[in-house]
């Protein structure tokens, strides 16, 4: 009953079938943890309530390593903590075999980005402290600690101090930690994050190493991470999420084989597959092969108002066009991020601003410039202001908004707390700042409007002279 096509593309855009995957997940029967329908709100200090994960189905199988994939804030970390019964979801439920959570023995280890270690215990006292926490005999919580440490590379360091260790050794110390205590499932939020590249690299490999060893009774490993190689380098199945609220994308298998080369055709054609799926945010991936998954189209039916502005700058914006024509008006942005030593999250804002504003589209993991963008970037200043100004203003609600208004009222300004009253309805009340500093940093640059930065208000350009009062005119 398993279909063909995998990653299936957009609705109105279509993705080619990335070579070495497969549909999504098997029936969940076998499941180790299964999420039903798991949501999560937070309170807000006005009386709406922020919605971060919108109704979820998810399954960690036994033998996969799972990547949760997303951009910053898509509620990785939020999904994590609800799996492991960190965290409680506000509706749905989470299962351990079958079970739920709350009521389960569960067994798992989570390492985080930032080590978490104690400093005031050596190394093997760190490796040692779970199995303590558990009533595990000194010597057997010495042996497996030992055991474990030489297993991760650390023999001979069992009573330095975290302080003593560089960042690499340090996360070995948490994967030591993390492992002893021999869990079923390994969590890890982005584990590699914190690390320079070369150690990152050489850890990935370590793990997985242990893991196809099997060296490790551990049955299933999940993977927080929003490194698309990352996790096309590891993983046997991604699960791609979106933001506001977080939903699930797209979810499917990789069947590349190990050792998986980067440069690879089947490696950067998933690379490029994935980027699409993030650069789009606006299309609904088709219907997955995977029935089961209700919960990812709640988000895409409901309405949003406001597009979600990417946090960049318009000189983001100008640079990646102009960057862009210089390599000949088309790249592939797995390329680019790598030219310009981009992490995807810093790249992936700027090309979704200007595939807003019509500068750019994205296909098959390229950006292309478009007509609009090539005129943007061979413009001299003012008239690359102006092109944005038409852009922003055609493109862009919340700022075609705030000019209505501005034209609209006799005195020519609007106080800022009125249009984040209008985001706060759409966006927690973190983002709809972000939002609303955006569209400033937008506006500003482009002269839809001035922004009186000390009453918050924003003013019509030419309109500020009238405003002043007519005694102080001496002309
Ligand atoms: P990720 O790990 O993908 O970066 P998180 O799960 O940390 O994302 O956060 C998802 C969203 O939930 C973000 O918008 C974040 O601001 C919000 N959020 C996370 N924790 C809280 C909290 N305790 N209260 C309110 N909002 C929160
Ligand atoms: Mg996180």
């Amino acid at each position: 009953m398993q279909e063909t096509a995998i990653p299936n593309g957009a609705a109105n855009q279509s993705v080619g079938p990335a070579a070495g995957t497969a549909p999504g997940p098997k029936p969940a029967s076998e499941a180790i943890i299964r999420a039903e329908g798991i949501e999560k709100y937070y309170a807000q200090p006005s009386e709406n309530r922020i919605q971060v994960i919108s109704a979820t189905d998810l399954s960690i199988l036994p033998g996969e390593i799972l990547a949760l994939l997303g951009p910053s804030g898509s509620g990785k970390s939020t999904m994590l903590r609800m799996l492991t019964g960190l965290s409680c979801p506000s509706a749905g439920q989470v299962y351990w075999h079958g079970k739920p959570i709350a009521e389960a023995e569960i067994n798992v280890s989570i390492v985080f980005q930032s080590f978490a270690l104690f400093p005031w215990l050596t190394v093997l006292e760190n490796v040692e402290a779970p199995l303590q926490a558990r009533g595990v005999e000194r010597e057997a919580r010495r042996a497996r600690s030992m055991k474990m440490l030489d297993t991760v590379g650390l023999d001979g360091f069992e009573s330095a101090y975290p302080k003593e260790l560089s960042g690499g050794m340090r996360q070995r110390v948490g994967f030591a930690r993390a492992l002893v205590v021999e869990p079923e499932v390994l969590f890890m939020d982005e584990p590699f994050s914190a690390l320079d590249v070369l150690t990152a690299e050489n850890l990935r490999s370590e793990l997985l190493e242990l893991w196809q060893k099997k060296t490790m009774p551990t049955k299933a490993i999940f993977l927080v991470t929003h490194n698309i190689e990352e996790a096309v380098l590891l993983a046997d199945r991604i699960i791609v999420l979106g933001r506001n609220p977080g939903h699930i994308r797209t979810d499917f298998r990789v069947q590349l084989p190990h050792p998986r080369e980067r440069k690879s055709e089947g490696f950067t054609q998933l690379v490029d597959y994935i980027y699409k799926v993030l650069t789009r945010p606006d299309v609904s991936p088709d219907e997955a092969p995977d029935h089961q998954h209700p919960g990812p189209r709640v988000r895409d039916q409901r309405q949003m108002k406001y597009q979600m502005l990417p946090h960049s700058r318009p000189g983001g914006v100008a640079g990646l066009l102009e960057l862009l024509l210089d390599k000949g008006g088309r790249d592939d942005i797995y390329r680019l991020a790598d030219d310009l030593a981009f992490e995807i999250d810093d790249l992936l804002p700027i090309v979704d601003a200007a595939q807003l504003l019509g500068f750019l589209t994205v296909e098959e993991g390229d950006a292309a410039i478009t007509a609009g963008g090539t005129e943007f970037a061979n413009s001299e200043i003012l008239r690359q202001k102006e092109l944005f100004r038409d852009a922003a203003v055609s493109h862009v609600l919340l700022l075609r908004q705030i000019r209505r208004a501005l034209e609209t009222k006799s005195d020519h300004t609007v106080p800022e707390e009125f249009f984040l009253d209008l985001l706060d309805e759409q966006f927690s009340e973190e983002e709809a700042l972000r939002q609303m500093e955006t569209a400033i940093a937008w506006g500003r640059y482009a002269e839809i409007f001035d922004f009186d930065a000390g009453r918050r208000r924003f003013v019509l350009p030419d309109a500020q002279e009238e405003a002043v009062a007519p005694g102080e005119d001496t002309e």
